[in-house]
């Protein structure tokens, strides 16, 4: 195995391969430290298109803020509450609210948080448009090769998402399939006629046999409206390497699936908020998950979901993907070399990812597949059964 590097810090040059979420923010933190920074990242332009609704809880959101990552204007939707809504022939229309959980999140758009990190990398950092085809670790560099070209740097941060090539160098393994998948849409607010009272405010969870629903308003990109955003997890056996559906690109088949679901389960207010999407805004996400045994590796280290890709339903990937460069950027600052910064942010991060992973395999497992009959529980059950999810044990 190639030996942690004992080279400084300060003036040493990394390469971070992924100019998404985990990568602008490792490289903000990298660039504080002194590091010679270049970002390798293969899509060209703005990473809007990615476009859905995200949650950080409201301390997160402070904390990111206060750290310089987050512009303190940053449009977000303040959260209070998450209503459970469950099919009820005594509230036909809208569901009965099984319970209001209180709750302290900001909803924000992904683009709105990626374009917050980006405009935040300093000028001083190197970005390259290219594919990283080739990384190899050895000791006395790591070699990068990115559209056919070549070069050493002294440590390499993979912040490359769910099928990163670092974490394959790094002997990270691969993600495995949940069983499930998620139909996701979100359009301008403006298309539904009348927005039902519980949006505004709150997340809405609707829940059925099998699986639930999420809805939420979000902001829209610069200039445009508030957007409404729903998911749907529902299971999709076999997905025979099925990755990411982009809006537009989902089959009839599957969509006939969520039609099916939604015809079926849906309360009619809560239907009309999936019937709204069009079929060129419907995108599906199979659920993939994976813990990594060790977040560095020689001269490598992981950040983001490269690192601990986690289920959705813990609202926590954005998050953890700017905490992990807020404990690269604080490792950094407290051991002046390598040689003790990795191990450092080996130690904190490892812990953290799989503590995600674990919990995104909890809820997932409580609210997709083996479902409880949620018709018959009232506050008190939901509650109950929320807390023993949480943390794995039956009340
Ligand atoms: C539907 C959905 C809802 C979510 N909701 C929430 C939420 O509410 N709250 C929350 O905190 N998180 C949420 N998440 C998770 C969050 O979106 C991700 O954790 C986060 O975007 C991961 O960022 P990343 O930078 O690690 O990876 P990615 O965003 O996947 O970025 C990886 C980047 O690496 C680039 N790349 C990959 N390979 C190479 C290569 N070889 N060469 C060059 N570039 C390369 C890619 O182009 C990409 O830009 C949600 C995720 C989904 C799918």
């Amino acid at each position: 195995m190639t030996p942690f590097p004992g080279g400084k810090v300060r003036g040493s040059r990394v390469a971070v391969v992924g100019g998404s979420v985990a990568g602008c923010a490792a490289a903000i933190a990298l660039a504080r430290a002194g590091c010679a920074v270049t970002v390798f990242e293969r899509s060209r332009g703005v990473l809007a298109d990615r476009g859905f609704g995200i949650g950080l809880a409201g301390p997160a959101w402070q904390e990111f803020v206060d750290a310089g990552y987050f512009a303190a204007a940053m449009p977000a939707l303040t959260c209070r509450s998450r209503w459970w809504v469950v099919p009820d022939p005594a509230a036909a229309e809208t569901g009965r609210l099984a319970w209001r959980q209180p709750l302290d999140l900001r909803l924000t758009n992904w683009g709105l948080a990626w374009r917050g990190l980006r405009e935040r990398v300093p000028d001083a950092v190197a970005w390259h448009t290219a594919t990283v085809t080739g990384v190899r670790d050895t000791v006395a560099g790591v070699d990068v090769t990115a559209d056919g070209a070549t070069g050493r740097f002294d440590v390499v941060v993979g912040a490359d998402g769910y099928a990163s090539l670092v974490r394959r160098v790094a002997g990270g393994g691969r993600p495995g399939y949940a069983g499930y998948a998620l139909w996701r849409g979100n359009y301008p607010v403006s298309r539904l006629g009348s927005l039902p009272p519980a949006l505004r405010g709150a997340g809405v969870s609707v829940m059925f046999p099998g699986g639930h629903a999420v809805c939420y308003l979000i902001p829209g990109l610069p200039g445009a409206q508030t957007r409404v955003n729903w998911a749907v997890y529902l299971p999709l056996p076999r997905p025979a390497g099925l990755l990411s559906l982009p809006p537009g690109t989902v089959g009839d088949g599957l969509a006939a699936a969520l039609d099916q679901v939604v015809e079926t389960h849906f309360p009619p207010a809560w239907a009309r908020v999936v019937r709204a999407t069009t079929r060129a805004e419907l995108a599906l996400q199979p659920i993939y998950d994976l813990a990594v045994p060790r977040y560095a590796k020689g001269r490598l280290l992981l950040a983001g979901d490269a690192g601990a890709l986690a289920r959705p339903h813990a609202g926590g990937g954005v998050t953890k993907a700017i905490q992990d460069a807020l404990a690269l950027e604080s490792a950094c600052h407290e051991h002046p070399r390598w040689d003790t910064v990795l191990p450092a942010y080996d130690t904190a991060r490892t812990a953290k990812g799989a503590e995600l992973v674990a919990l995104g395999r909890r809820l997932g497992a409580a609210q997709v597949g083996r479902t409880p009959e949620w018709t018959t529980m009232d506050e008190e059950g939901f509650r109950r059964w929320w807390h023993s999810t949480l943390d794995g044990r039956p009340r």
